[in-house]
């Protein structure tokens, strides 16, 4: 398969390796030269466990590339959703498909809009990677990858592009609905994510104290509020799931935390944001995301 991808920081390089591990056509695609450069120079670094891999992988910076993919995977952060998209769009081919593994809510959406909601799949992933420099990044960690067809018509190619996956040693299964998977990646993010980077703590210190517990419950409960007047029912229990992700990942810090760290936009409006914003419209009060959200959008404004 022809595969681009666009963003190749540390998911978007971590998919590409592993594809291109496995025989198909990779294309990365990068706005950041430096490590467009390095991964063409030198081969692309993947550190797992300690020992580095190089990997043979073509990377480019010219956003016009002409390419004619079967599969587009975006994999920029959400603020960046609506360019790749566009991007996504002169890289297809005629029958290509784009797949969007990103955090957030909206991000399927954006891309609909630009393909036909047809060709969109979306998903999510327990991978973990980091961006360690140009032309390097760690595997930090295994675990499944959810996919299945944003709009309700199935296609036959998902399951070609699930085996593919697999075959990559990328363990995928196909999830029939796949809107209430993505809400689920979200409330946990809804969860952890504003409140370790308000605080700088490590995801496992929420477990800690008392009253940071209480406010992740708040959170997580007003968010269940919003998809539950989406048309989707989450668990009873998704605050403990919550809580469990929290300890397992409790040495870590969050995608949102790190960004906070090193000054940079954050993926607030697709998380705690996308909740106010979907709660506005259903009328429903969500002071705990609202106060979240507005803290770490004024961080932000001033880095
Ligand atoms: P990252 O910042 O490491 O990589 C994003 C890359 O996109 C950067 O290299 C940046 O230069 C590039 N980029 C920005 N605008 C671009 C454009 N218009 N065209 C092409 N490239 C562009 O981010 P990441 O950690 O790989 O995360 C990507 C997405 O995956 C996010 O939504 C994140 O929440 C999600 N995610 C991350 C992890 C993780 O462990 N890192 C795990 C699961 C999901």
């Amino acid at each position: 398969m022809d595969i681009t991808i666009i963003g190749a920081g540390a998911m978007g390089s971590l998919f590409g390796s592993l594809l291109a591990q496995s025989g198909q056509n990779v294309l990365l695609m990068d706005i950041w030269e430096d490590h467009v450069n390095a991964i063409n120079s030198q081969g692309l670094g993947v550190e797992f466990e300690g020992k580095t891999t190089r990997i043979n992988i073509t990377a480019s910076s010219n956003m016009q590339e002409p390419c004619k993919s079967d599969l587009v995977i975006i994999f920029v952060k959400s603020t960046q959703t609506k360019q790749a998209a566009e991007q996504a769009l002169r890289c297809l081919n005629n029958e290509g498909l784009v797949l969007t593994l990103q955090n957030g809510m909206g991000n399927a959406d954006k891309i609909a809009k630009k393909v036909h909601p047809d060709r969109v799949i979306a998903g999510t992933t327990s991978h973990g990677a980091t961006l360690l420099g140009p032309g390097l990044i760690r595997h930090a960690g295994i675990g499944p990858t959810l996919i299945g067809m944003w709009s309700k018509n199935t296609s036959a190619r998902l399951a070609s592009i699930k085996d593919m996956f697999c075959n990559a040693g990328i363990d995928t299964q196909i999830e029939e609905n796949i809107h209430k998977i993505i809400w689920k990646k979200l409330i946990i993010n809804v969860g952890i994510n504003a409140i370790t980077a308000l605080t700088g703590i490590k995801n496992g210190k929420i477990l800690d104290t008392p009253p940071t517990g209480v406010l992740v419950r708040t959170a997580v409960k007003e968010a269940c509020d919003v998809a539950l007047a989406h048309g989707v029912n989450l668990p009873d229990d998704i605050a403990e799931q919550v809580f469990a992700i929290a300890r397992a990942t409790g040495p870590n810090r969050s995608s949102m935390g790190q960004d906070v760290d090193h000054k940079r936009l954050t993926e607030i409006d697709a998380i705690n944001g996308a909740i106010v914003s979907m709660a506005q419209k259903k009328s429903i009060p969500v002071p705990v995301n609202h106060t979240l959200t507005a803290l770490i959008q004024t961080l932000q404004k001033n880095f």
